[in-house]
């Protein structure tokens, strides 16, 4: 087989390398950093992840929990290193960082057929290519792309949530449980809020300085991960129905439901930091430690990271990607973030289907065709039908899948019912395809 050069050793990329030196590719996996960095990514380590550590849900009756039972259905090999370093967190899979992409650099560097070259990728390489350059793909390299494509790379916000020491928050206020969990039970910590608290908030977030966006930034806010200062802008209860709701949870100083919460998650397995959930901000950082510090139980938390917002870019997919994510009439595929699939486990899913498309290719049988009923195959769907204009990032989700006959269930049912379509299918397809899987 000829030798493919996947372009950056994020999620997709190391997933795509992977699959592709499993089939007996030889793959040249070119990774910029540490000679060159993004705004976001802070160490040299394989498929770092960038801010939150959670890959999610794992029930397999949301669309998330589906993705990773295909996945697994598929023999993903990320989903496996994340399994291996993962840490506490409900329902969900999250995991310690640094062992996750460690596990990983050591899965590539098992593999002989996997060359791994430190250095930029400035122009789209000669021959059969994957690029999987990411939501901060360098500059030359960007529009390098741009040219090929003769389409406009967009740009727009996504942000991060910051991170505090464990050692300074304080327990006496602050309570041990997931939703609807009794107390001391889950992964979770809770900063509890009366109204009074919450309401002093809320003022403080609305007043505080943030960072000044660029124009074209300031127009392309992702909604899908809004700054909590934004969505308190919409109106003093908003964010306490998002990620300040207090359902299921009880303050066991008083016995009853908070006015509002904010929910803490582990870091890492020794429960050493705690991220703020959906805090992802774009205040500056002076002022997220005198306005986070309102929060009741961090009044003296230290921070270990703050909040950041950063550029994001992904290409006009339904336009300018063929089916199977490459660019038609030449050699490259995208994969991961940069074709607009958004979310972690999306990037490696994404990974692993470039490469299987692209073994194809080298090997000539035909291309995956993944069911339509499945998350992965439904978010390819989505993400190249001319009918979806105009192209916003997706992640998984069950408004994408197709309608089940008997539509009157109520959500759990029909969200388990989907699962079991999905898997049904994608089992059958696995099974039928021995050159692809085999
Ligand atoms: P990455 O994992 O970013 O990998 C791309 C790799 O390509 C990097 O290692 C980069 O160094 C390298 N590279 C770039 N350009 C070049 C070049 N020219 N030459 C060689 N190498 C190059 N998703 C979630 O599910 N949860 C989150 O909490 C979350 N937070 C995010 C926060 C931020 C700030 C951003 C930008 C995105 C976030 N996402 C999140 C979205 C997305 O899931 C992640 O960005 C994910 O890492 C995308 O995977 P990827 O493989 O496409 O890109």
């Amino acid at each position: 087989f000829e030798t493919v050069t996947v372009v950056g050793a994020g999620l997709a990329g190391c997933e795509c390398a992977l699959q592709l030196a499993k089939r007996g590719v030889r793959v040249r996996l070119v990774e910029q950093r540490p000679l060159k960095s993004s705004p976001a990514h802070h160490t040299d380590g394989m498929a770092e992840l960038v801010c939150s550590n959670s890959l999610k849900s794992t029930r397999r009756d949301s669309a998330a929990g589906l993705l990773k039972a295909e996945l697994e259905l598929m023999g993903s090999e990320l989903l496996e290193c994340a399994k291996r370093a993962s840490v506490p967190a409900g329902g969900a899979l999250a995991v310690d960082r640094e062992r996750f992409s460690e596990l990983v650099g050591k899965r590539i560097a098992s593999e002989p057929l996997i060359e791994v070259v430190r250095e930029e990728v400035t122009s789209i390489p000669e021959g059969r290519s994957v690029i999987a350059a990411g939501p901060l793909c360098s500059d030359a390299l960007a529009s390098s792309l741009a040219s090929l494509i003769g389409a406009e790379s967009l740009s727009f916000f996504d942000a991060a949530a910051p991170i505090v020491d464990a050692e300074t928050i304080d327990r006496s206020i602050v309570f041990s449980q997931s939703r609807y969990e009794e107390q001391g039970v889950g992964d979770y910590l809770n900063c509890p809020m009366d109204k009074s608290e919450y309401e002093t908030f809320m003022e403080a977030l609305l007043g505080a300085d943030r960072v000044v966006a660029r124009e074209f930034e300031q127009k392309d806010l992702f909604c899908a991960c809004q700054p909590v200062e934004e969505v308190a802008r919409t109106g003093m209860d908003a964010a306490r129905y998002g990620a300040m709701k207090p359902v299921g949870l009880t303050d066991p100083r008083t016995g009853r439901r908070p006015w509002a919460v904010v929910q803490l998650r582990p870091e890492n397995a020794e429960c050493t930091a705690y991220n703020l959930v959906g805090f992802q901000t774009n205040l500056t950082w002076p002022e997220q430690k005198r306005v986070f510090r309102l929060i009741p139980g961090l009044e003296n938390a230290e921070f270990f990271r703050y909040g950041v917002m950063h550029r994001n870019s992904f290409v006009d997919a339904p336009r300018v990607l063929d089916d199977t994510f490459a660019i038609p009439g030449t050699k490259t595929r995208l994969a991961g973030q940069i074709c607009g699939t958004e979310g972690y486990t999306e990037a490696i899913a994404s990974g692993l289907l470039a490469a299987l498309n692209t073994f194809a290719d080298v090997s000539g049988v035909a291309h995956a065709s993944l069911p339509r009923t499945g998350a992965l195959g439904s978010l390819v769907a989505y993400a190249t039908s001319p009918a979806t204009s105009p192209y916003q990032p997706m992640h998984v989700n069950f408004g994408i899948v197709p309608p089940l006959e008997s539509p009157r269930l109520k959500k759990r049912e029909r969200y388990a019912r989907y699962a079991d379509r999905a898997l049904q299918d994608l089992t059958a397809y696995v099974s039928s395809r021995d050159d692809l899987f085999g």
